[in-house]
């Protein structure tokens, strides 16, 4: 894919509930602008396997902040590494999801977590993808997208997503049961719940091939650039 002869180095903030299609907006549009792709929920991922690696229990909250604190991310070329352990496909089990999802909960690992996300982004020149992204991580971000789609549509896409591993994973109405359990934790925790930002571009992908969401994206950005001279 040809990369755009971009100056402009962009902060892209893409947010959204799971199986919204975020990852893979995210990774080609990034690809295609020549920027960094981050993906903060692996972030919240890592931590919650690096935790019970530790033999740290998820409701320890001081502890959790401390694994959190301590750890040494690589998130290059779709590889996710927390202190040297490569746990790419560790971290997308169901019962990581859940620990994922327990540890977002925790304030003081986001507020490590969200000070690394924007030294990650703090040169533009990236697409970051996750819950909080445009309302707290970069509000001042270039530009803000919110994807969407139906629940349904959302737990298939999830079911069929090969990065995604387990017995359960292939049987649709338990993989909706999982994420109507973290839609509903991610949108009512007290700190930084998931909420669409009110200057975020909303797009509902149910039914769309997601070309045309890219496409979308990446038309939304070149406004943006071009807006900014
Ligand atoms: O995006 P993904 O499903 O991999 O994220 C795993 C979990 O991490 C989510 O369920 C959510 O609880 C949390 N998360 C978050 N804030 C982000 C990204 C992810 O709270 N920016």
């Amino acid at each position: 894919m040809l990369h755009w002869p971009f100056v402009a180095r962009l902060v892209i903030a893409v947010d959204g509930p799971s199986g919204a299609g975020k990852g893979t907006v995210a990774r080609t549009a990034a690809r295609a602008l020549g920027y960094r792709h981050v993906d903060t929920g692996a972030m919240y991922r890592a931590v919650a396997w690096r935790a019970l690696d530790r033999g740290v229990a998820l409701d320890a909250l001081d502890a959790v902040a401390a694994v959190a604190a301590a750890a040494a991310f690589d998130l290059a070329d779709g590889v996710v590494r927390i202190d040297g352990h490569d746990v790419t496909h560790a971290i997308r089990t169901p019962e990581m999801d859940r620990a994922a999802t327990l540890v977002a909960r925790n304030p003081a690992v986001r507020d490590v977590l969200v000070a690394r996300q924007r030294t990650l982004g703090a040169g533009g020149g990236v697409v970051m993808e996750g819950r909080d992204i445009g309302t707290v991580v970069f509000p001042q971000a270039d530009v803000k997208i919110y994807l969407d789609a139906s629940p349904e549509e959302r737990a298939r896409r999830r079911a069929a997503d090969p990065a995604h591993t387990s017995s359960r994973t292939s049987d649709v109405a338990h993989v909706a049961e999982d994420l109507a359990a973290r839609d509903k934790s991610d949108s009512t925790r007290s700190v930084a719940p998931l909420i669409r930002a009110a200057d975020a571009i909303y797009i509902d992908t149910t039914g769309l091939p997601i070309a045309d969401v890219v496409e979308q994206v990446l038309e939304l950005v070149r406004d943006k650039a071009a807006a900014k001279g």
